[in-house]
């Protein structure tokens, strides 16, 4: 099997759906190729991180119920961090598979990597401004 008929079973295989003989097939193609490996690895750290944010998304009134501060603090700090982590990932996976398409010219690949790096660096400036509006907003939370 190449790597390319390995991609699709992999995320069935993560999820233990496949039949006995083709994760037989997945485990084989694993031990002999360099690639797939780690595409595995990207594939199942990028599914713990999304099944962390759907586990750590507790209602509105929970929220508000909740009157550990501290304890909520940590957490969006938390969420940040997974989200953070698997926006990284999930952008730097699909854009390695882009950028090893043979089929693309390398011009589309230089466009298409700038406009993912203006997104990036759009999301780390909005995410530095979050970081220092809630310092501000616990500086004045002392001051009051
Ligand atoms: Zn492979």
């Amino acid at each position: 099997m190449s790597c390319k008929e390995i991609e699709v079973y992999l995320s069935g295989y993560l999820d233990r759906e496949l039949t006995q003989q083709e994760a037989q097939r997945v485990e084989l193609h694993l031990e002999t190729c360099s690639v797939c490996p780690q595409l595995l690895k990207e594939l199942a750290t990028a599914r713990e991180a999304t099944r962390k944010i759907e586990f750590r998304q507790p209602g509105k009134q929970e929220w508000k119920n909740m009157e550990n501060t501290i304890l909520e603090n940590i957490s969006r700090g938390f969420g940040w961090l997974i989200l953070v982590v698997w926006s990284i990932t999930t952008v730097g996976y699909a854009f390695f598979q882009y950028a090893m398409m043979p089929s693309e010219p390398l011009f589309q690949k230089i466009l298409v990597f700038g406009i993912f790096l203006g997104i990036a660096l759009l999301f780390f400036s909005v995410l530095c401004q979050r970081i220092r509006e809630s310092r501000t907003d616990r500086y004045k939370g002392v001051q009051q």
